[in-house]
C-alpha cells in the first residue's frame, strides 16, 4: 500500500516538475554525448520512440483542432477576424525576421574576408524542379487525395481540407451547431490527454535524441575543422534568433498585453521539444497541449492558430535563410546588389513559409533561394555542417 503512494507520489513529483526534467535531459544528453560517446550512439531508441508517438498524434490533431477550432468560432465573422488577425501576425513577424537576419549578416558580414574566397562555380542552369518550387508549394494546399496528404504529411493540405469541411458543417448544421461541435470537442479533448500521456517520456526521448546527435559531431570531429568564417556565420544566425526571441516576440506579446516570461515557461515543454527532435510537425501535438493547458489560450483559438503558424510562421527559419544566402554570397566574394537583396527577402520570407516542419527543410528550401538570386547551389555544402544545431534552435524559435 505504502509502496503504491510512493510511486504515485514521485509520478505525482515527475509530472508536476516536467519542464525540470525536460531540461536536465538536454544536458544530460549533451554530457552523455560528449563524454562517452560511444555508449550515447546506443541510447537512440528512447528519441525514436518519443518521435513516433508525437507523430502518430500529428494527423488526427491537426484535423480535429482545425476542425473544433473552427465550429468552436462564434456566429457572424468570427472566423474572418481571427484568419484576418492571425494571417497579418505570420506576415509581419516573418518579416520581422527576414529584417533581422539580414541587419545581423550586414553587420557581422560572415564570410567576408579580404585574404581568402572562394572561386564560384559556374552557375547551372535552374533546374524545372527549382522552378515550379513556390508554385508547387501553393499547388499543394489543394491536395489531389486527402488520404494521401494525410499519409506524406502535406500539412497545408490536410489544414485546408479541414477549414473547408468546418466551414461546410458550420452550413449544414445551422441552428444544431453545437451538436456537431460538442463530440468533435470531446475528440479534441481525447487528443490532448494522449498527448499529456506521451509527454510523460518526453524526457527520456530528449535524452534519446540528444546524445547520439552530440556523439556523432564529436566522433566525426567536423567542429574541431570547422573554418573560422562558418564559425562567424553559426554566430550570425545564433545572434539573430537570439535578438528575434529576446527581443521582437517578447516585446509583441508585452504589446499585446501577455507577460512574456510566463507565456515563455508555460511553453516550455513545446519548446523543448522541438529542440529536440528539430521537427514543427512532430512538436505540433505539444504545442497546441501547452497553450491550452498551461498558457490558457481557449480551444478555439489554440486549435486554429497552432497548426497554422507551425506550418507557415516559421520565423526561426526565416533569419536563417536570409543570413545563409548571405553568407554563402559573402564567401564566394559576390557582391549582391540592393535588389538581389530584396529577392532573398522576399524568397527566404515564402521559403519559411512553404518549409514543411521537418529536420532540415529550410535546408531544402535554401536551393530555391540561391537560384532565384543566381547564387552558387554548392554554398549549401558549406552550411550542412552546422545544420543541425541551427535547426534545433530555429525550430525552437518556430
Ligand atoms: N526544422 C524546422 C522546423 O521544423 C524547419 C527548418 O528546417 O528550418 O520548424
Amino acid at each position: 500500500m505504502t509502496n503504491t503512494m510512493n510511486v504515485k507520489a514521485f509520478f505525482n513529483f515527475y509530472i508536476r516538475y516536467l519542464n525540470t526534467f525536460m531540461i536536465l535531459a538536454i544536458a544530460l544528453g549533451g554530457l552523455l554525448g560528449y563524454l562517452a560517446p560511444e555508449m550515447a550512439l546506443t541510447l537512440g531508441f528512447p528519441g525514436d520512440l518519443f518521435i513516433r508517438a508525437l507523430k502518430i498524434l500529428i494527423v488526427p490533431i491537426i484535423f480535429i483542432s482545425m476542425l473544433a477550432g473552427i465550429l468552436g468560432l462564434e456566429k457572424g465573422n468570427e472566423l474572418g477576424r481571427v484568419g484576418l488577425k492571425t494571417f497579418t501576425y505570420y506576415m509581419v513577424t516573418t518579416a520581422l525576421a527576414v529584417i533581422t537576419g539580414l541587419i545581423a549578416v550586414n553587420i557581422i558580414q560572415p564570410g567576408k574576408s579580404e585574404t581568402f574566397h572562394l572561386t564560384p562555380p559556374p552557375i547551372e542552369a535552374t533546374s524545372t524542379a527549382q522552378q515550379g518550387g513556390l508554385l508547387k508549394v501553393v499547388m499543394n494546399v489543394v491536395p489531389e487525395n486527402i488520404v494521401q496528404a494525410a499519409a506524406t504529411g502535406n500539412v497545408l493540405g490536410i489544414i485546408f481540407f479541414a477549414i473547408f469541411l468546418g466551414v461546410a458543417l458550420r452550413h449544414a448544421a445551422g441552428d444544431e451547431l453545437p451538436v456537431v461541435a460538442r463530440p468533435v470537442a470531446v475528440l479534441f479533448d481525447a487528443l490532448i490527454w494522449m498527448v499529456d500521456r506521451v509527454m510523460v517520456i518526453a524526457p527520456f526521448g530528449i535524452v534519446g535524441l540528444i546524445a547520439p546527435l552530440v556523439a556523432e559531431t564529436v566522433l566525426s570531429n567536423d567542429f574541431a575543422e570547422l573554418g573560422v568564417e562558418i564559425q562567424w556565420y553559426f554566430a550570425t544566425v545564433m545572434s539573430g534568433l537570439l535578438i528575434h526571441g529576446v527581443i521582437t516576440l517578447p516585446l509583441l506579446l508585452f504589446l499585446s498585453k501577455v507577460n512574456p516570461i510566463r507565456f515563455f515557461l508555460a511553453m516550455f515543454p513545446a519548446v523543448s521539444t522541438a529542440f529536440s527532435t528539430a521537427s514543427s510537425a512532430a512538436t505540433l501535438p505539444v504545442t497546441i497541449d501547452s497553450l491550452q493547458s498551461r498558457a490558457g489560450v481557449p480551444e478555439k483559438y489554440a486549435g486554429f492558430v497552432a497548426p497554422l503558424g507551425a506550418t507557415v510562421n516559421m520565423d526561426g527559419t526565416a533569419i536563417y535563410e536570409a543570413v545563409a544566402a548571405l553568407f554563402i554570397a559573402n564567401i564566394y566574394g559576390i557582391d549582391l546588389t540592393f535588389s538581389q537583396q530584396c529577392i532573398i527577402f522576399l524568397t527566404a520570407t515564402f521559403s519559411a513559409i512553404g518549409a514543411a516542419g521537418i529536420p532540415g527543410a529550410g535546408l531544402i528550401m535554401m536551393t530555391m533561394i540561391l537560384s532565384a538570386v543566381g547564387l552558387p547551389e554548392d554554398g549549401i555544402k558549406l552550411i550542412v555542417v552546422v545544420d543541425r544545431i541551427l535547426d534545433m534552435v530555429r525550430t525552437g524559435l518556430n
